[in-house]
């Protein structure tokens, strides 16, 4: 009878030391860099009582699962936070960023990770990595996805099709939901179902003074403004509803190939053929330079989610380029092409990129891409054209704090190299390129811009900036949630 007790005992705190984040941080003081970019040290009872008060991990240097935690997918990127939360549930993240808010850390948010300038995570502050909270549940009868706000793209892809439904979401499945959809999310349904932002039918925030609140159209309308395109500067979106749309699983795919000596041909007819298409279509456009390969490829994707008759009639249009080497037109399951462009080893490549928005191919663009763009040796060298428009150009400017429905292209340069080579020459190279390129563009995909940036986020936030100054006041007031293109409340 003892014996059996001991042992119960012996369970319970065996369970306990287990499974109790608490434990794993007891007794350790923190050393973390607040807003005002003091170092200071919080004590380990206030450690304590944070990690007594989680369900999931809280994770401090030194702990196993930490290193991990802080990564992100640009291998570039080396941040240390001070502590990390992985929330089971809202309630994590509401303890978390009160947390935050009282010793007045900066709080980064990791979602996917996919931010190319390392946003989901911080230097001494505070990172809520939301890798433990993902969670997709369709409402079939009003075509609803319900998302967690740690979950990506593929998971809600997955859910939606099994029910013959479907929203726009980005071209990389491990990409996360919580960063594309409060950012802008382009994709292969943006110009008949709009941005993934604009089905955004509510949120759920935690914001800075750690309280959820539901954002909608009728509830804290300022903040449902203020989340699609305002990315994570009032709060951290645990939930979101998107509006889901009838689709057949398979779509009319269309791939070209050709030879690099067709760039100029090929821009030129994307410039005419792919704006005045049906917004059924949305057509992608990648070339340049693989690692190692100075013959180059022109690269055309074509997504139709029309008939298929009327889809295999357009592309006929592609004769006028001469024979590809290589085509593929064929109906298609969604997801496979949804997932057709993950990558296979995530962390592999060191990447960086400048990008901004077309509204016309203007003359002489075509000419200035042609000209600097050169074979990369043992980097990679690529362009890519994004299609937007039709759907998304249709939403008004003020409508969204996403302000560039104008843009007909996302252009984007990008240049990837061996993560063991020094950064700065393959930065400069692609910067360089950039600059002759810039002048085309008008405004940029916050999501993808970086630090070089900063000076311009109010500028590409356009009419739309005042209306973001007002809530981000409201919401987050000391400016906690700064690791994005932030508005600043001063
Ligand atoms: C390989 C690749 C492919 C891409 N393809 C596309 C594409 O097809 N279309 C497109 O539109 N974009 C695309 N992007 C850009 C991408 O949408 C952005 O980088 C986006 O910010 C990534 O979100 P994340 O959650 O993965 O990133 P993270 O690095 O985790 O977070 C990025 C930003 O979002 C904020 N954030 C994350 N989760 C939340 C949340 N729950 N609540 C509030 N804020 C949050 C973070 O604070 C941070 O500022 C691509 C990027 C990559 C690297």
């Amino acid at each position: 009878m003892h014996r059996r007790k001991f042992c119960q005992a012996t369970l319970i705190a065996g369970g306990a030391l287990a499974l109790s984040p608490w434990l794993r941080a007891a007794g350790a003081e923190v050393h973390a860099t607040n807003t005002s970019g003091k170092q200071l040290t919080i004590a380990a009872s206030a450690v304590d009582d944070l990690a007594a008060g989680l369900r999931g991990p809280l994770l401090l240097p030194g702990n196993a699962a930490y290193d991990e935690a802080r990564q992100v997918l640009n291998p570039t990127i080396d941040k240390h936070p001070a502590l990390i939360v992985q929330p089971s549930g809202v309630a994590d993240v509401m303890r978390a960023v009160q947390f935050a808010q009282d010793h007045s850390l900066a709080t980064a948010i990791k979602c996917g990770g996919h931010s190319a300038s390392g946003k989901g995570t911080v230097d001494g502050g505070l990172q809520v990595d939301l890798s433990r909270f993902r969670h997709v549940r369709i409402d079939r009868s009003r075509r609803v996805a319900h998302v967690s706000g740690g979950s990506l793209l593929g998971a809600m892809d997955h859910e939606a099709l099994a029910h013959g439904l479907v929203t726009t979401a980005g071209t990389v499945s491990h990409t996360g939901v919580g960063g594309l959809a409060t950012g802008g999310g382009f994709g292969r349904l943006g110009r008949k179902y709009g941005l993934t932002l604009d089905n955004i039918l509510a949120a759920e925030v935690v914001s800075a003074d750690g309280r959820l609140r539901r954002a909608s159209a009728e509830d804290h309308p300022d903040l449902y403004w203020g989340v699609r395109g305002g990315g994570s500067n009032f709060g951290v979106v645990t939930g979101f509803e998107f509006q889901l749309h009838p689709m057949r699983r398979e779509v009319l795919l269309g791939n070209f190939i050709y030879p690099y000596a067709k760039l100029r041909d090929a821009l030129a007819f994307y410039a005419e053929f792919a704006p005045n298409a049906p917004d059924e279509l949305q057509i992608d456009l990648i070339y340049g330079f693989p690692p190692g390969n100075d013959q180059g490829f022109v690269f055309f994707q074509n997504v139709w989610c029309g008939k298929e008759s009327e889809g295999r009639k357009l592309f006929e249009q592609y004769a006028s380029l001469g024979k590809p080497i290589r085509e593929t037109v064929a109906m298609t399951d969604y997801e496979v092409i949804q997932r057709s462009g993950d990558w296979d080893a995530p962390r592999a490549t060191a990447t960086y990129m400048k990008g901004g928005f077309l509204s016309a191919f203007t003359p002489g663009l075509i000419d200035d891409i042609v000209d600097g763009m050169e074979p990369g040796g043992g980097r990679s060298t690529m362009m890519i054209f994004q299609q937007a428009g039709g759907a998304i150009g249709r939403v008004p400017t003020d409508a969204t704090a996403f302000p560039h429905r104008y843009a007909e292209f996302n252009m984007m340069a990008t240049i990837g190299w061996a993560p063991d080579q020094a950064a700065d020459p393959h930065k400069q190279w692609i910067k360089a390129y950039w600059r002759k390129l810039a002048p085309y563009t008008h405004g940029f995909y916050t999501v993808e811009a970086d630090d070089d940036n900063a000076s311009q986020w109010d500028r590409n936030y356009q009419g739309n900036f005042a209306r973001m100054v007002e809530v981000k006041r409201r919401y987050d007031p000391n400016n906690i949630f700064r690791l994005n293109a932030n508005v600043s409340p001063a």
